[in-house]
């Protein structure tokens, strides 16, 4: 079975329960002992972030890893800080925004975009690269923002300016259809081509305003209130600032 590793924990002295994305079974957690052990062979092939080949038994105490190698580990994104941190955050949304045993669309969804982000290319927008990842996990998921139609009267044929992003309704509604107060983000018709466009063509302000809007509509459509990750931004330039002080 192939699985991503999503992250590890300890349990008693030596024991770890790992969380993965599987292939086959979506989003699971099995029970990984000795592997704090100096002599764990398994110990270096649970990193997360790194593709594995992993068998397991069903045990009294839950599913328990026996083997697991490293298939592929996206070695460019682990020598890159920037990467590195989208990458963590990719992980991060991903297990919030699943439950157990969850769609097994998110699997390729995930790889594909670990295999994007591992190109020698610099990334030149972490924040923009990660909200296309969120818009599709969100359609993997069922909660994706709805942006072709009126959430309510099902029209698509008015001007753009004539539709509000709302969430509570969960994507565009026409003015005339829902009150103008409480959780609504202005909406724009560049919002519609993110999903193709791998460039974002917004200005700084409209795509200000979309990852706000993507941020609010998630934390109020996933399982739990998930972390913002355009925050990847700030502790960039705390980084880019220990590195000019240095
Ligand atoms: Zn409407």
């Amino acid at each position: 079975m192939d699985a991503i590793i999503l992250k590890r924990k300890d349990i008693r002295e030596y024991d770890q329960i790992v969380t993965c994305l599987t292939d086959h079974f979506g989003k699971q957690e099995y029970l990984i002992r000795g592997v704090k052990k100096i002599v764990s062979k398994n110990a270096a092939h649970i990193e997360p972030c790194s593709v594995v080949d992993m068998e397991f038994v069903s045990a009294k105490s839950g599913d328990m890893l026996t083997t697991v190698y490293t298939t592929q580990y996206f070695s460019h994104v682990k020598k890159d800080y920037i990467k590195r941190l989208v990458a963590d955050m990719l992980l991060t949304l991903v297990d919030m925004c699943t439950t157990t045993g969850e769609d097994l669309t998110v699997y390729p969804l995930l790889l594909e975009t670990l295999d994007i982000l591992n190109t020698k290319r610099p990334l030149l927008d972490p924040v923009y690269f990660i909200d296309r990842f969120v818009l599709y996990l969100g359609k993997a998921v069922g909660i994706s923002p709805v942006l072709e139609a009126c959430c309510i009267c099902k029209s698509n044929k008015k001007d753009d300016t004539e539709y509000i992003l709302s969430i509570k309704q969960g994507g565009i509604c026409c003015r005339s259809c829902v009150p103008l107060e409480g959780a609504i983000y202005p909406f724009c018709a560049e919002y519609r081509t993110i999903l193709t466009m791998s460039t974002c063509n917004m200005s700084l302000r409209q795509q200000g305003l979309f990852h706000a809007y993507l941020h609010h509509h998630m934390s109020f459509h996933s399982p739990q209130s998930i972390p913002d990750w355009g925050n990847i931004k700030k502790w960039l330039n705390v980084a880019d600032l220990c590195i000019i002080e240095t």
